[in-house]
């Protein structure tokens, strides 16, 4: 019997949160692609020299980069690849053990819902889509054995897998992660006034930048825009990544408490908070967890707020989030 499978990879050319009304003039914009996505950096200049400014821009696609080529796991020579082959890193990163313990700190928050342990699911999936065959009950439970984040031990200075076998995927961190470098690098370069995009990843620096939140089905429309200072947001949307077999819908995140990938999902999950990798880890988490369960996670976090787009498309807002939404009555007519 022949399983029918048809594989989108869709390229996030379209950015998940479209930046509105950015052809304020003086504004420096600079677009460079990194982390399979394009980063766009804008920046209000000050009135002194412009090549600060080139030069600010520069240092902060430069820290994008380092995050890139230490933490890719596409990237053969990248620290998350040493630990993945290895099973130890003695050695890592600042940046590198700083995203996994907030990775960690992300799991405990949710439940387990966030976990970067999932990569043998990731592999165990793309093999499914390549031999265009359901994995078994005993591959998937097997594999699972292989998952979580309590087996990840860090010791004088080195991080360990307490299971052979392990490996992590900080795909669902990292990009939020290199934004706040960018914003860091741009700060310490006398930049006030920025937005760093990375896909749909954003911080608004040091002034109220418009953010628009894409429909997760039309393409060209809006679903809300918010307004956002010295804030992050990230969204995970069903849309962007994933595959059908059989005529079913399989997405890009896995649940690591079953070990399939999510399939009761929301279309798209927005998370505005303080800072872009906890906005980026809890997008996603809160797309493992559903609507409901979801939105409790955010309403208990503190600083944290989401707009859930569910199947059927049902709007769920967390009870702040109306502060960062502009004309939210006026903009449903
Ligand atoms: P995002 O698009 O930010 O929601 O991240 C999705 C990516 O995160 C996937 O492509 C995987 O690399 C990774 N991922 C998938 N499921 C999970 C999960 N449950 N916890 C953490 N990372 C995940
Ligand atoms: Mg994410």
């Amino acid at each position: 019997m022949g399983i029918k499978m048809k594989t989108f990879q869709m390229l996030i050319l379209t950015l998940v949160l479209l930046l509105v009304g950015c052809s304020e003039s003086g504004i420096v914009e600079r677009t460079q692609s990194i982390m399979d996505t394009f980063v766009k950096i804008s920046v209000v200049p000050p009135n002194s020299d412009q090549t600060k400014v080139e030069k600010a821009i520069q240092e902060a696609f430069d820290r994008m980069r380092r995050v890139d080529t230490l933490m890719s796991t596409y990237k053969k020579n990248s620290e998350i690849s040493e630990l993945n082959r290895q099973g130890n890193i003695t050695d890592p990163s600042k940046e590198t053990s700083d995203v996994i313990q907030r990775a960690i700190e992300f799991s405990k928050i949710s439940g387990g819902a966030f976990d970067i342990t999932i990569r043998p699911l990731v592999e165990m999936w793309n093999e499914a889509k390549e031999l265009k065959r359901l994995p078994s009950e005993s591959k998937i439970k097997e594999t699972l054995s292989l998952v979580g984040y309590d087996k990840i031990a860090f010791q004088k200075g080195g991080i360990y897998f307490k299971r052979e076998g392990m490996k992590i995927d900080l795909g669902g961190i990292a990009k939020g992660y290199a934004v706040d470098k960018a914003v860091e690098a741009l700060k310490e370069e006398g930049v006030a006034q920025a937005l760093v995009n990375a896909g749909g990843d954003m911080y608004c620096l040091g002034k109220e930048w418009k953010v628009g939140i894409q429909h997760p089905r039309k393409k060209n429309e809006l679903v809300e825009i918010l307004r956002l200072k010295n804030k992050a947001v990230a969204t995970s949307g069903d849309y962007r990544r994933y595959f059908t077999m059989e005529g079913k819908r399989f997405s890009h995140i896995i649940d690591p408490r079953t070990g399939r990938t999510v399939e009761e999902v929301p279309m798209s999950v927005t998370i505005v908070a303080s800072d872009c990798t906890t906005a980026d880890a809890l997008s996603t988490a809160v797309f493992v967890l559903g609507p409901n369960k979801g939105m409790d996670l955010i309403e208990r976090e503190d600083g944290i707020e989401g707009l859930i787009i569910s199947e059927g498309g049902k709007v769920f807002v967390s009870s702040g989030m109306g502060d960062f939404i502009a004309d939210y009555k006026e903009n449903k007519s």
